[in-house]
């Protein structure tokens, strides 16, 4: 059974627009990757101001297809943030490249230092991804300076930030590879999903080449009477999304900025409501900032040290309000310990000790920002 919360920590934005757009796709009597992918990836691509686009069936497989396009492989090293989801470290792992793990600027401000990726730099540094976290852009003017001067390059894990902006330029866009997901509880929903954007062409020929298998023509060209046969020309994958989730993505499109909007309002009510509260609030000294445009992709907070993290979280569960933490550690997991045993990481560790994160989503109303509100005085028992 699944738990019944007064308010979850998020929740989708469907309506008439999606069920219409998939019947569609269904009573179109093609479902694998075509037209309606086309027009999906086609207004994706204008909304970034990106000259390439391409949907695949979730992100993991977009930062995969990244490092391998931008020809990351063993003996390389790709610098990553250590406070994200693991898939942002994994896909370089795919590669048999290394991943070094990155220090967050502060807890004001938990996106990647880049400081940090100057001191990581080495000869053998090919990359680094960094991560737009809770849509928040990371420090691009000075992570792009630092890049071009170690010939690093970039990519956004920008999987938080779909409609989000840095001085006037989305994000996902500054670096040569973006990489958005479209899962369940990101902001813009498909259940699974992801893109992949690039202003590069060599990129771009890679991408399209390794999503299909390598092959020179899709099912679609073929069904289209463009092509015959195919040729196998690289060591491909089975990354393709299919019409039914493309449809959802373009009803879900049209919905972004409004929601955006929506989730804007919500992080600001919360900042006021909880100034005055022990709590400290990470990006809350960025409102009203000019130059930035967040997609407040989720809503961090981070609690007294003396605060236990479980009786909070127990309290909140307990009013009905899910939280959730973001994020343990990558380089804390088992896994990355066995191979990174020596890699510590103070601000992300003090960072991911005390943080939780409240709910927010689009749908969330004044009465539902009231109960959490009621719930988290309760829990700090104040
Ligand atoms: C959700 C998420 C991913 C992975 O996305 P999938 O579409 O589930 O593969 C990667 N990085 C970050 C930061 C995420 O939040």
């Amino acid at each position: 059974m699944m738990a019944q919360w007064r308010v979850p920590l998020a929740d989708l934005d469907f309506d008439e627009a999606e069920t219409e757009a998939v019947l569609h796709v269904l009573n179109s009597r093609w479902l694998s990757m075509g037209g309606v992918t086309q027009e999906f990836e086609r207004q994706f691509a204008a909304m970034m101001g990106a000259q390439y686009a391409f949907a695949v069936s979730n992100a993991t497989q977009a930062l995969h297809l990244a490092c391998l396009a931008l020809g990351i492989g063993a003996g390389d090293e790709v610098i990553v943030p250590s406070l994200s989801f693991v898939a942002t470290a994994n896909c370089v792992l795919y590669t048999g490249a290394q991943a070094r793990f990155a220090d967050i600027l502060s807890a004001d401000e938990p996106t990647i230092s880049p400081a940090e990726i100057e001191r990581l730099a080495t000869s053998r540094t090919r990359a680094v991804i960094v991560m737009h976290y809770g849509g928040f852009p990371c420090r691009m003017g000075e992570i792009m300076e630092i890049a071009a001067r170690h010939n690093l390059a970039v990519i956004e894990d920008s999987a938080h930030a779909p409609g989000a902006s840095l001085a006037g330029r989305p994000l996902g866009v500054w670096g040569d590879v973006g990489c958005f997901s479209f899962f369940s509880n990101k902001n813009l929903s498909t259940g699974e999903g992801g893109m992949l954007v690039t202003h590069r062409k060599d990129v771009a020929r890679k991408v399209s080449a390794l999503r299909s298998h390598g092959m020179t023509s899709l099912t679609w060209d073929r069904h289209q009477g463009h092509a015959y046969t195919y040729d196998v020309t690289t060591l491909g994958y089975n990354y393709r999304i299919d019409e039914i989730r493309s449809a959802i993505g373009l009803a879900q499109l049209g919905k972004l900025a409004q929601n955006n909007a929506r989730r804007a309002e919500i992080t600001r009510q919360y900042w006021q409501a909880l100034r005055e509260t022990p709590l400290q609030l990470p990006f809350s000294h960025l409102e009203g900032a000019a130059e930035i445009s967040p997609a407040y992709h989720i809503f961090p907070v981070l609690l007294p040290k003396e605060t236990s993290r479980w009786q909070f979280m127990d309290k909140m569960k307990a009013n009905g309000i899910q939280t959730s933490i973001h994020y343990p550690p990558i380089h804390q997991f088992s896994y990355y310990r066995r191979i990174f045993p020596a890699v510590t990481l103070p601000q992300t560790e003090q960072f991911a000790a005390r943080e939780v994160t409240l709910p927010l989503h689009p749908r969330m109303d004044k009465t539902d920002l009231d109960a959490v509100i009621a719930a988290l005085h309760a829990a700090l028992g104040n």
